[in-house]
């Protein structure tokens, strides 16, 4: 069973506000007064949709690599390693009350949250912690509640309203999520979250746990709720049918403030919202709060730590950091905006054309030959390119494959020249 999500979740399993943050104080309030004011993000060359309760340009992240992405199947996550993962990011973990201890005492710049079923006992647990927020998360759908925990709706808003009092009562923020609301009540859930908002919950949390949401479902839940509660709405969604980054950003343009991520998207099944594909995604929506807010160079080097600590590679159609050599080079040598809508100097990652293939054209040769400091001219670029395309035609090539073509071409040009 999934996370934000889990029932099951044992003892307290965090997770982290605004990771990577660049420049936000670590607590940034999640109070809607205090985000800056939203316009339409100017250097983003498409047109934005003009919705006034859109958070597109100001949207939060609950990183939670530590807490869904231990329930991806490889991950075995022991205190040193999360350590390291909550200082990348920062994030935090579950499995243990002290490693959360532990975590709450490094004084990184997010917020700490953990996440736990919603009674008492476990409330108490989370407080101990010394943790700045509490999730509170517990089934609605009519399978988990007859399936799993057996409670009724009248019994869920009695409990998680005494949750709700006792942990604002110690001064921590609190968050109450349905788990699988996509396929709850609309009634129930409404009148659930409204009754947690008048008792003063920070969020309210939507999960679609199953993963089976479109972005048209969740514009429409999430935009009626927006009407419903005056809090801050949180959203969590998995990628079984592959939605989860649409879904994360339908659910900012209906006016959710908070988007789940993990590392590389791990988490239960084929996991949730991936943090990168995220940025990619809002870099080109809201370009400037995206650059002001978050350190995009430290991306690549935070998915390989989390994919050497879960024995994963980073997928090759990972955005931004998978593999991305292209082979429109004419254009792109020329203006790089033709054919890739994200520059990679933005994630600290430098353009890489792919050279190697009997479809490559000989501008991208001629880039090459640039970049290996040798002179040629066109009409011989043209020349060594059609000998890179005869090789590539009988074996795979390598790029030092390349290289040594156009080397021994250019030498024996020189040899010729000196006669
Ligand atoms: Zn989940």
């Amino acid at each position: 069973m999934c996370g934000t999500c889990s029932g099951d979740t044992a003892g307290n399993a965090p997770a982290a506000a605004n990771p990577t943050t660049n420049n936000a104080p670590p607590s940034t309030s999640t109070n809607n007064s205090v985000y800056p004011a939203q316009g339409g993000p100017k250097s983003s060359p498409y047109q934005s949709i003009q919705d006034y309760l859109s958070n597109v340009n100001k949207f939060k992240i609950i990183e939670s690599t530590l807490r869904e992405g231990e329930q991806f199947a490889n991950a075995f996550f022991d205190t040193e390693t999360k350590i390291k993962i909550a200082k990348a990011l920062p994030v935090s973990s579950p499995q243990s009350y002290e490693d959360c201890k532990t975590i709450c005492k490094l004084g990184l710049k997010a917020k700490i949250l953990t996440h736990v079923r919603c009674n008492m006992e476990d409330a108490k647990k989370a407080v101990e912690c010394g943790v700045d927020g509490v999730d509170l998360v517990i089934g609605t759908s009519s399978f988990l509640r007859e399936y799993s925990h057996g409670k009724s709706m009248a019994i869920i808003q009695e409990t998680a309203l005494k949750v709700i009092e006792y942990v604002k009562s110690q001064g921590v923020e609190v968050r109450f999520s349905s788990e699988d609301s996509f396929r709850s009540d609309l009634v129930d859930i409404l009148h659930l979250y409204k009754a947690c908002d008048k008792a003063g919950v920070d969020r309210v949390g939507v999960a679609d746990t199953v993963g089976g949401a479109t972005p048209r479902m969740v514009y429409d839940l999430i935009r009626t709720l927006r009407g419903v509660v005056s809090c801050d709405i949180e959203t969590h969604f998995h990628d079984d049918t592959g939605c989860a980054v649409a879904n994360a950003h339908s659910a900012l343009e209906a006016g959710a403030t908070h988007i789940d991520t993990s590392v590389l998207g791990i988490g239960e099944r084929n996991g949730i919202t991936p943090l990168g594909a995220l940025m990619a995604r809002m870099i080109v929506t809201a370009p400037d709060y995206v650059k002001s807010k978050y350190n995009l160079k430290s991306l690549k080097s935070l998915e390989e730590l989390v994919a050497d600590a879960v024995q994963i590679n980073i997928p090759f159609n990972s955005p931004v950091t998978g593999y991305c050599a292209g082979i429109h080079a004419k254009a792109i040598l020329a203006n790089p905006s033709t054919y890739e809508i994200i520059d990679p100097h933005d994630f600290g990652l430098t353009r890489y054309i792919s050279i190697n293939s009997r479809i490559t054209g000989w501008n991208a040769i001629k880039s090459r030959v640039e970049q290996l400091g040798l002179s040629m001219t066109d009409a011989q670029v043209k020349e060594v390119t059609a000998k890179i395309k005869q090789m590539a035609d009988i074996r795979p090539l390598a790029i030092d494959d390349t290289d040594s073509i156009i080397r021994s071409y250019h030498l024996d040009l020189q040899e010729v020249a000196q006669g």
